[in-house]
This record gives structure tokens, C-alpha cells and sequence, in this order.
């Protein structure tokens, strides 16, 4: 930094001596301009590269006084600037955030966040409960639908065998209730505990014709799609014994968009609903296949029930 510009000494901001300021200073802080002709007495060095005339304050030409409309004015101004539009509460500094096009303090700025967020979520929900509800209403609708339930139970894999459970009962009921399938199974491999076994199994390839009648061409909704997994291999593995691969398989496996555990969470919001608006996820059904089934049906019957949110659910 130079000491000396065009003759005239360099001040740094705390250099400055009583007495001089720059041309900004003069017209913000004393009202006043350098007079005509009035020749700087120092420079003001900052921002690490500029520099600023400095003017004597005396010599400088006093400005028209402000009018009391103007001194209102420029409060007004400055109060904006510093008072909350929403809770009126002043701060300490300039506000620069706003909420609804007026500055705001940054709790209200955060609880117009919060609150908008908070709808969005709740119009996110309306949505997935609307078309859970519709999906379960379209089921319950379709005679070809059908509520499927398997129990598996622990294993002692075999050799070269990877599941470590295998299916031991089989419910499939009817969207308006009736049992078309209910059958014990044997399991493929040794069973962990023997009480796990009904008296009444029988091996899978007894009663796999059957099954795959009873599944071909139909919707099947079950809990979760992987608890056919073990169901399916062993009906697959029947049916290339019986068959080859002549005939394909009929479809019936669990498309899709069809296992009911996933539409109950949409339904209750529990992917990402207001938690003081949703209702409480059903419990999963629990018991063996039949009971599940049953606790199923109701449960698909209880999502249909509900249309669009009801207006009092609503946030605003
Ligand atoms: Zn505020």
C-alpha cells in the first residue's frame, strides 16, 4: 500500500483522522456533499485494492434537511427491513428471507417450510390411500381374485438345497371367503422341529395338480409375494417332472403390485404421511395360513371401505 497518492497520505479504515470522511460517509452519516470545487484531503485504502477520496466534513456543503415525511419514510424503510411480516417480532438484523412476498424472521421463514411440506405429504398420502383403496375395491370385485396364505416352517437344507424353510400349509380363499384350498404339506426337506408337520401332510406332488388348477389365470394377492417363493419352486420343479417343458406352466404367481403389505402401508401413510393424521398400520396378520388368510380379507375389505380422505382429515 502506497503511503502517498497524487501527494495526499493513504488511511487505512482505523487510520482515518477525526474530521475527514468520503463522499458516502458524508452524505449517510453528516447530511452533506463536498462542496463545489473541494479538494480531498486523503485517500481511504480498502477492499485490499480501492481507493476513496477523503473530504474534510467541514467544509463540506450541508444537504437540505430531510422533511418529516421523508424521516418517516426511511423508518418505515428501515423497520421493514428488520421486523418480521408474519410475528412482528423485530431483529437484530436486516431480514432477507420472506413468506408470501413479506421478509420474515427465520422461524417463520422454517414454519412456512415445515407446514408446506407437511401438505405436500398429506396430498401425497390422499393420493396413495385413494388408489390403495381403489386397487382393494378392484379385487374384491374380480371373481377370478383370490387371497393366498403359506406357512413355512424351518428346515434342514439337503444337500445342494439352499432354503433353509419349506411350505407346510397352503390357504387360498376366495375374495368373498370361501376356502378353495386348504392343504397340509409335507416338506421337502427334514424338518427342524416334527411337531411343525400336520398329521394330515402330504407330499406337494399329491395335491400340485390341484394347486396349479385352482392358481392358473388367477389374482392372487398374498402378504408379501415372497412367501410363495418356496411354494412356487416346488410346483415349478412337479410340473417340469410331469410335463417337460412341453407345456409351460400356467401364470400364477403373485403379479406385481398385488401384495397386500405394500398397499396396507400406502393405505395407512406410513410411507411418508403426516404421522398425526394417518391411521395406524394394521398389525401383519399373524397364525397359520388360514387365519392369515382371513385376517387378509379383512384387511383388503377394511382398505376398500375407505374412499378419498374425508374432509375432516384433511390439514386445511
Ligand atoms: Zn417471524
Amino acid at each position: 500500500m502506497a503511503s502517498h497518492i497524487d501527494g495526499l497520505p493513504v488511511y487505512r479504515y482505523d487510520e482515518v483522522p477525526d474530521g475527514l470522511a468520503t463522499r458516502t460517509q458524508l452524505v449517510r452519516d453528516h447530511r452533506r456533499r463536498p462542496a463545489e470545487g473541494q479538494a480531498p484531503r486523503g485517500w481511504l485504502f480498502y477492499h485490499g485494492n480501492k481507493h476513496a477520496p477523503l473530504y474534510e466534513i467541514e467544509t463540506a456543503r450541508p444537504m437540505r434537511p430531510l422533511s418529516e415525511a421523508q424521516v418517516a419514510a426511511a423508518r418505515a424503510r428501515r423497520t421493514h427491513a428488520y421486523v418480521c411480516g408474519v410475528c412482528l417480532t423485530e431483529s437484530t438484523r436486516p431480514l432477507e428471507l420472506s413468506v408470501d412476498r413479506a421478509l420474515a424472521c427465520g422461524e417463520c421463514v422454517m414454519a412456512m417450510m415445515d407446514i408446506r411440506n407437511h401438505d405436500a405429504r398429506h396430498r401425497a398420502w390422499q393420493r396413495d390411500r385413494a388408489a390403495a383403496a381403489a386397487w382393494a375395491r378392484e379385487v374384491l370385485a374380480d371373481p377370478a381374485a383370490a387371497v393366498v396364505a403359506v406357512t413355512e416352517i424351518p428346515v434342514r437344507p439337503a444337500e445342494g438345497v439352499w432354503e433353509r424353510t419349506a411350505p407346510s400349509r397352503v390357504v387360498v380363499l376366495s375374495v368373498d371367503g370361501q376356502v378353495l384350498v386348504d392343504v397340509a404339506l409335507t416338506p421337502s426337506a427334514p424338518p427342524r422341529r416334527k411337531r411343525d408337520v400336520a398329521a394330515d401332510a402330504v407330499p406337494l406332488d399329491q395335491v400340485a395338480e390341484r394347486l396349479v388348477e385352482v392358481f392358473g389365470g388367477r389374482r392372487l394377492v398374498a402378504w408379501r409375494g415372497s412367501e410363495m417363493y418356496g411354494l412356487t419352486r416346488g410346483l415349478a420343479g412337479w410340473w417340469h417332472a410331469a410335463h417337460g417343458a412341453v407345456r409351460a406352466l400356467p401364470e400364477w404367481r403373485v403379479r406385481h403390485g398385488h401384495e397386500l403389505a405394500e398397499r396396507v402401508l400406502h393405505w395407512s401413510g406410513h410411507h411418508g404421511g403426516p404421522p398425526e393424521h394417518r391411521p395406524a398400520t394394521p398389525e401383519p396378520p399373524v397364525g397359520d395360513a388360514l387365519e392369515r388368510a382371513h385376517q387378509m380379507l379383512r384387511l383388503l375389505r377394511r382398505v376398500a371401505a375407505i374412499g378419498p380422505v374425508a374432509e375432516s382429515e384433511a390439514v386445511r
